[in-house]
């Protein structure tokens, strides 16, 4: 796509229908490259987008009477602009949160009443952190419903349940690229996220030979959307990592279900020491221990360095003594050499120091 672009500006040579049908650009978060540049026309954000998230919005239990604060800055990123457009359509009313900071943010969660919030999971165990810190703790807002995208955190268990104890509210995946559209939800039994197999045809492939990997084995998504008009795609490869899950859901669904929703992405994976890490599994054993806040880092060593992963965390409190940092460090490193069977050096960083990020968390480094 990126090439079609580059060769064919500014549209590329696959969209389906003429630029002045569009009524809605976006463009990718080019974490990967140079941003692709998406379009819609009116029949796909209008009706295809809100049929994807009315899925959603049945799958997380959200009512017309519901209020949704969105924190985010309307940008050309796709984040919650089909939530947010789908959602009003639907009855709920819509708190504009954008251009404000964190502290003023959860000023108007409580003050607008708020019921539904939606956030990456960085950003929503930021928002929960901070308001602790106010003295303004979120699990004692309205808010019941918090929906998150963007990062494969809301399926990681650990980093689940510290959103939903600070949020004191349930916590759901969302998932969906701006190439793709919305594909992926999860609903209210909590037990894998469904795909909108009406509207997606999905399949799971061994990401070297492309064939079916067995059922119930990790593989890569790969999916033909089947009903956009502007830029349908057919086995398009989103590098991300699932596991499939056929059958029937407690909620009475039949879509199927990606177990543990995105395990990972396919490019995020690496190897150390002749195992295959997803960083998803060092997050979830991060998120395992209460003395470390919810940043970290993972540094990946040059190859044959002899040097062993670093993990950076910092203390979750000015509370935390050294001696109770120390003792958690060791519970962690034991912990890490069993579940991932490698060693891990661990650095404690000062409180605060670690960066913090809005949209989509970078925190995989690889050293050159
Ligand atoms: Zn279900």
């Amino acid at each position: 796509m990126r090439e079609s672009q580059a060769q064919h500006p500014p549209w590329g040579d696959f969209m389906c229908v003429p630029p002045e049908e569009g009524v809605r650009v976006f463009q990718t978060t080019g974490t990967t490259g140079i941003p692709v540049k998406v379009m819609l026309n009116k029949m796909d954000w209008t009706v295809h987008f809100y049929e994807q998230f009315m899925h959603f919005m049945c799958g997380y239990g959200i009512k017309p009477s519901d209020i949704l604060f969105v924190p985010f800055g309307y940008s050309l990123y796709i984040a919650w602009w089909g939530f947010q457009a789908a959602l009003e359509q639907a009855g709920v009313m819509i708190v504009p949160g954008g251009a404000q900071s964190s502290q003023d943010r959860i000023k108007n969660i409580f003050e607008w009443g708020a019921t539904v919030v939606c956030g990456t999971p960085t950003y929503l165990l930021h928002l929960g952190e901070t308001g602790l810190r106010m003295g303004m703790p979120l699990a004692g807002s309205k808010v019941k419903i918090v929906v998150a995208a963007g990062e494969p955190g809301a399926n990681v268990r650990a980093t689940k349940l510290a959103i939903q104890e600070l949020w004191g509210a349930k916590c759901y995946d969302d998932i969906g690229s701006s190439e793709i559209s919305n594909f992926g939800f999860e609903c209210i039994v909590q037990k894998g996220t469904h795909v909108i197999e009406s509207m997606f045809y999905a399949e799971c492939l061994d990401p070297d030979t492309l064939k079916p990997v067995a059922p119930g084995e990790v593989g890569e998504l790969v999916l033909s959307n089947l009903c956009t008009e502007t830029m349908p795609l057919l086995r398009y490869r989103i590098k991300d990592l699932v596991r499939f899950n056929f059958d029937r859901c407690e909620c009475g669904r039949t879509f199927l279900r990606l177990d543990g929703g995105i395990l990972g992405r396919s490019d995020d994976m690496f190897q150390f020491a002749g195992v295959n890490i997803f960083p998803s599994a060092i997050e979830n054993l991060i998120r395992q221990v209460p003395e470390f806040s919810n940043e970290y880092q993972i540094v990946i060593p040059k190859f044959g360095s002899g040097k062993h992963i670093r993990i950076r965390v910092e203390p979750a409190s000015s509370e935390i003594t050294k001696e109770g940092m120390t003792q958690a460090v060791k519970g962690f490193i034991e912990n890490f050499k069993y579940r991932i069977t490698v060693t891990p050096d661990v650095e404690i960083a000062e409180m605060g120091e670690l960066p913090r990020f809005e949209l989509k968390a970078k925190r995989l480094i690889r050293e050159d």
